[in-house]
């Protein structure tokens, strides 16, 4: 599999593309950035990636502010964890009103997701890690060898829990879950640099008191 990092917006967010080596299906994960599609689109054909899905790790503006050009601009479906695809009509609990303006909601998801649910990229299973904390419906998408874990985890942070849906005894435990995967991954958060799993369980003090 093939994965490509475009950091996004004011906000930096990482819009994460997938891409299947054998077939060049791919995913957009958390379509970030203002006016962004373009460059992403012309990111995916230079790289000879098929859109199939547009997925969010969570409803959070900024993960989400090229969202609806993009689905218009390449027909791919959303899919998003069914908690937070509840907020996606409501730009108040995504914060697109507050923070970037839109008063206008986002249209529903096409698929919603649970926990284990697997996407299939041609040849590739992407599996989807329910890890609720940052928002109610936060998930991470695994598949061999890589978790892109949204505002779940960060290189030597975590995410915050004071926004609409967070809860910090959720966060606690799908840290935990993530801190007790079997093995190392390479890891691809919303924000800032990529780091490792093995890093993370060694150097990061918000996980320290998990293993
Ligand atoms: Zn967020
Ligand atoms: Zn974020």
């Amino acid at each position: 599999m093939k994965v490509s990092v475009l950091p996004l917006g004011e906000m930096r967010t990482n819009c994460v593309i997938l891409c299947d080596g054998a077939t060049g299906i791919g995913a957009v994960i958390d379509p970030g950035g203002r006016d962004s599609e373009k460059r992403i689109m012309t990111l995916c054909e230079s790289n000879g990636v098929k859109i199939k899905y547009i997925l969010l790790t969570h409803a959070h503006f900024d993960h989400m502010l090229s969202l609806e050009a993009l689905r218009r601009e390449t027909g791919a479906p959303l899919a998003l964890h069914k908690y937070d695809a509840e907020s996606l009509a409501d730009p108040n609990l995504t914060y697109m009103a507050q923070f970037a303006g839109i008063t206008e909601g986002c249209a529903p998801a096409e698929i919603t997701l649970s926990d284990g649910d697997t996407i299939e990229l041609g040849e590739t299973k992407l599996t989807v890690l329910h890890t609720p904390g940052h928002t109610v419906g936060s998930v991470c998408y695994m598949s061999d060898g890589i978790i892109v874990t949204g505002d779940t985890l960060f290189h030597s942070g975590i995410g915050r829990c004071d926004l609409y849906g967070g809860d910090d005894r959720a966060m606690e435990q799908s840290l935990r879950r993530l801190v007790s995967l079997s093995g190392d991954y390479k890891l691809y958060p919303g924000h800032g640099s990529t780091t490792t799993l093995e890093r993370e369980r060694l150097s990061n003090v918000y996980l320290k008191h998990l293993s």
